[in-house]
């Protein structure tokens, strides 16, 4: 069977109860083939209860990060319990802003990949290279590191709930999106790794998502590249016109 086009939306640090409404509504009165595309939407924290309850089931609300603790004295931190409590299926992983502005290193995102896998979560996985990175050649060599360091922790069975999400760092929020041509060596790259470092079935199953300035222009010419997925949508995720459900192809 043919890998399910995934679309995620990365709301990030942006919320409110109207724009809960907004979105959520213009969500819930879109169609879309189930068994084609599946939806998944990451508001901040202290709105995904209330996104849970109002979305209609066909679309899974994810978390933006998790801890790797159950409970306890970590002020400030989202336990996979509370998202399990609320309804919450999913979580991100290794977003480079959590791997950037909050030090997150290759370590501690695989540890967190490993717990909210053993805690029955789905994870997107992020991954992807930064400017001075792609330009030193280093792509590759990046992102198979952060691959490896994630690899390293799971169990074969673990993949089944693992989606990877490639954004390269100098396309997010900039407007440079890369080229489907990018995007998709890349994303080559990754299967070939995945096939050379896990399991040819693995490679096979695993979705890998680009991300990093995807909108209605330029959706359509990733979205026909063969290794690519589904998205991760950040700023475009944000505004309910029809062009941004067009952007997820909705
Ligand atoms: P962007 O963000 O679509 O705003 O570039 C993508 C992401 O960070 O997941």
């Amino acid at each position: 069977m043919g890998r399910k086009f995934l679309v995620g939306g990365n709301w990030k640090m942006n919320a409110s109860k109207a724009l809960v409404d907004t979105l959520v509504g213009s969500l819930n009165t879109a169609s879309w083939n189930p068994d084609l595309i599946e939806v998944v939407i990451a508001p901040p924290a202290p709105y995904l209860d209330l996104v849970r309850s109002k979305v209609k089931k066909e679309v899974a609300v994810s978390a933006q990060n998790i801890y790797f603790e159950k409970k306890g004295a970590f002020t400030g931190e989202i336990s996979s319990e509370f998202l399990k409590d609320l309804g919450i299926t999913w979580t991100i992983i290794g977003h480079s802003e959590r791997r950037e502005i909050f030090k997150e290193s290759d370590e501690v995102t695989a540890k967190k990949v490993a717990y909210a896998l053993a805690e029955g979560l789905n994870v997107i996985a992020c991954v992807g290279e930064k400017l001075e990175e792609r330009e030193a050649n280093q792509t590759t060599a990046v992102v198979f590191r952060q691959l490896k360091a994630i690899a390293d922790v799971l169990k074969p069975e673990d993949w089944d709930r693992v989606v990877i999400a490639y954004e390269p760092v100098w396309a997010i929020g900039t407007g440079k999106v890369a080229s489907p041509q990018q995007a998709q060596d890349v994303h080559a790259e990754i299967r070939s790794w995945l096939t050379a470092n896990v399991s040819e079935s693995v490679a096979h199953a695993t979705r890998i998502l680009y991300g990093g300035s995807v909108g209605a222009k330029n959706s359509g010419d990733l979205q026909s590249q063969e290794d690519i997925d589904g998205f991760l949508i950040g700023g475009a995720s944000l505004t309910a016109s029809s062009s941004s459900r067009r952007s997820c192809r909705l």
